[in-house]
């Protein structure tokens, strides 16, 4: 019998599921997978707290720079718990630009960056390439964000399920219809695209194509920090892992169909090779859509349906959900535990919405 149910085995729903069974609950999560089937399988899993998206959103700016604050923890305790390599990195991100526009465009985020106390330091040209030659010549300046990290997502998946089954954690492999399918008891809803359909909040998703690139040879990539770059006006980010794979994305598209488009590989790969050239010489591996789970103002979903109390809802985490999973699960467990987090949960709680 358990104590909680948990929806959806995101990173949201793990991490909900393994900080509340150390915490004593007995939790099932339901999730009838494929394991991959959630946002999280194309994830980049940089943990940035400003984003050009971000800029000027002062309340979820504050929650994202308050989960970038918990990673450490969070990973330590995880690779702890576990014995597995989650691929989190510390190095750190260069922004690019590529025309004057685009230096405008880095300057904004920075300044935005800066302002929220977050280190954000103004680089040259030659100081960029100083610090990764293999960006290109025709590299403007950008600045070097020292407290952004990187984690790959895929690896943090493994360890989350690990470490859930380690705690006693029980999984239930079926998709859930319905909120009253459930057994007695409280439930967490973390089914990211799919908790709009059980719920009536208004997720939608939002499509992200994204490829991931080899280098020949087995090889490292060439270069070692994150590189968000602005190439004429296109957005791009490239983010290098250890074992030799450079992920390059992502598409923001208002669709929810799974195809890998022509246009899209077109666009990704000029803006990937337009900031570093030698990518030209890379197997193309994987070319990869999910849909990251919106909602109407871009923050997250955490609170209590004010219609179902015994349900809490964790999700429309948008293009933060890596960064967010645990702070998210430090508030949604509190709440289970302990007196809810009033102030977080007013801000960001369904009933912000209005009913369904
Ligand atoms: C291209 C791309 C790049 C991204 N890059 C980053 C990044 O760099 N940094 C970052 O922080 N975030 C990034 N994100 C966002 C991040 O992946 C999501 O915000 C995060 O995965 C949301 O987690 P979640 O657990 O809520 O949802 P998901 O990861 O989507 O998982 C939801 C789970 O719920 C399950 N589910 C759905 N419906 C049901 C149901 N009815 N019953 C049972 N189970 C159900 C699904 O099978 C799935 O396993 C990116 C997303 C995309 C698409």
């Amino acid at each position: 019998m358990s104590d909680l149910a948990v929806v959806g085995a995101g990173p949201i729903g793990l991490a909900v599921a393994w900080r509340a069974a150390e915490r004593g609950l007995a939790v099932t999560v339901h999730d009838a997978g494929p394991d991959g089937a959630g946002a999280w399988y194309a994830a980049a899993g940089i943990l940035a707290p400003v984003s050009a998206e971000t800029v000027g959103e002062d309340e979820l700016s504050g929650l994202l720079v308050e989960s970038s604050a918990v990673w450490p923890a969070f990973a330590a305790e995880l690779e702890a718990a576990t014995g597995l390599d989650i691929g989190y990195r510390t190095e750190g991100t260069l922004m690019v630009a590529l025309t004057a526009a685009d230096e405008t465009e880095a300057r904004r985020v920075r300044d935005y960056q800066t302002g929220l106390g977050l280190a954000a330091h103004p680089r040259t040209a030659a100081e960029l390439r100083g610090c990764e030659p293999s960006l290109a010549l025709r590299v403007r300046g950008g600045a070097y964000l020292p407290g952004d990290r990187q984690v790959d997502p895929r690896r943090m998946m493994i360890a989350l399920r690990a470490a859930c089954r380690a705690a006693g954690v029980t999984f239930a492999r079926a998709r859930v219809s319905d909120l009253a399918d459930l057994p007695d008891g409280r439930a967490v809803v973390a089914a990211g695209c799919g908790s709009a359909a059980l719920t009536g909040l208004p997720v939608r998703p939002v499509k992200g194509q994204v490829l991931r690139l080899r280098p020949p040879d087995g090889r490292a990539p060439c270069f070692r920090h994150v590189i968000r770059g602005y190439a004429g006006g296109r957005p791009v980010y490239l983010v290098p892992r250890p074992g030799g794979e450079v992920v390059a994305g992502a598409t923001m598209e208002e669709r929810s169909d799974r195809l890998v488009t022509a246009g899209a590989v077109v666009e990704l790969l000029r803006a990937a090779t337009d900031l570093v050239p030698e990518l030209a010489g890379y197997e193309l591996a994987e070319a990869c859509v999910r849909h990251r789970p919106a909602t109407p103002d871009g923050a997250p979903i955490m609170g209590p349906l004010p219609w179902r109390p015994d349900v809490i809802v964790a999700t429309g985490h948008y293009q933060n959900g890596i960064l967010l999973a645990p702070l998210t699960a430090e508030l949604v467990v509190q709440a289970l535990t302990g007196p809810d987090p009033e102030e977080r949960f007013a801000t960001f709680g369904p009933s912000r919405f209005g009913p369904p």
